[in-house]
């Protein structure tokens, strides 16, 4: 499994004893189907050839078939993204509701891009400390909504040791993708239950002396032998840069339920008659705060156009 990559060498780790290998590839690799610069991201399983065992060189001369992938859209507009992570079993995402505070839009945006890649979601709303008692039924309002939709969510306090056994237990034996603004404790959170993983610090070591920017690259953690995480950097644009309006609805679960429930079969869902969604806005059974990120979501892919 590659748990590190420069785009140029990667870290392999052999399954049977956990060995680190640096590896590179040779020649070309074509990445068929998917639009991306980098052939290769943290969770590929490969195939290598030992070149050097003294070294622990190899060539990876196979990349095996990925459950699924996330990637990050082109900021360039070259039609490119770039791969960040294979086989990914959830996608957590650190959101806060005070300092820093994390729009219900960004959460959405998220939850829109792992719909797309077909990754599970999580919710965790750390600084649990931080919140005055007028926030608690907001909170749980977040929760109940969320988890309604099939994202499971939990609060957390990093300083006060809330949530924490629920934090571990949730990444036992997967590999997860963490994300979230800066600030909101995702390196606090790691490293209260993993003290000899410094997040921050490993992520600026690793490749130092090669000159790689690793920043754009995720890095892949071990937990324990069967616990993964990988920290993104800069996941915010994850992969929405091309999503029409219905593909967007699509990756709205609530909206998705909908599907051919509106009385024209192109439905936008914005201002046409007879709107199955708009309905259920009304209604409270869509909650608005959704319906207006799908809105602000179509809005922009309209810009795009
Ligand atoms: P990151 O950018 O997401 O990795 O955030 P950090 O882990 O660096 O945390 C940012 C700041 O928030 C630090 O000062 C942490 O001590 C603080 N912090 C993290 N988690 C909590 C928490 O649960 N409660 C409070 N009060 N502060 C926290
Ligand atoms: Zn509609």
């Amino acid at each position: 499994m590659v748990t590190r990559s420069t785009g140029s060498w990667y870290d392999v780790r052999e399954i049977a004893d956990g060995h680190i290998w640096q590896c590179r590839l040779k020649g070309k690799f074509k990445v068929l189907g998917l639009k991306v610069t980098n052939p290769i991201a943290v969770g590929d399983q490969v195939r290598f050839e030992v070149e050097d065992s003294n070294e622990n060189f190899g060539i990876i001369s196979e990349i095996l078939p990925r459950e699924n992938y996330v990637i990050r859209s082109s900021v360039h507009k070259t039609g490119h993204g770039h791969l960040i992570a294979a086989n990914v079993d959830q996608a957590i995402l650190i959101a806060t509701l005070v300092f820093p505070k994390t729009s219900l839009g960004f959460i959405d945006r998220f939850l829109v891009a792992i719909e797309t890649f077909r990754i599970p979601g999580v919710i965790i709303f750390n600084k649990l400390d931080l919140l005055s008692e007028e926030f608690y039924p907001f909170l749980q309002e977040l929760m109940d909504l969320y988890s309604g939709l099939g994202y499971q969510c939990l609060a957390t306090s990093a300083i006060e040791k809330e949530g924490l056994e629920e934090f571990e237990g949730l990444l036992k034996g997967k590999t997860s993708l963490l994300s979230g603004h800066s600030g909101v404790g995702k390196s606090t959170l790691v490293n209260v239950i993993a003290p000899t993983l410094d997040l921050r610090t490993q992520e600026v070591s690793s490749f130092a002396n090669k000159g790689v920017h690793t920043t754009t690259f995720a890095s892949m953690f071990e937990l324990s032998e069967d616990t993964f995480i990988i920290d993104t950097p800069g996941i915010k644009e994850l992969g929405l840069a091309d999503m029409n309006a219905e593909e967007i609805a699509h990756s709205f679960p609530e909206m998705r339920a909908l599907l051919n429930a509106c009385k024209f079969n192109n439905c936008r869902h914005i201002n046409e008659p007879g709107c199955a969604v708009k309905e259920h806005v009304q209604e409270g059974t869509i909650a608005l705060s959704r319906y207006e990120s799908y809105l602000s979501m179509v809005g922009g892919a309209d810009n795009r156009k």
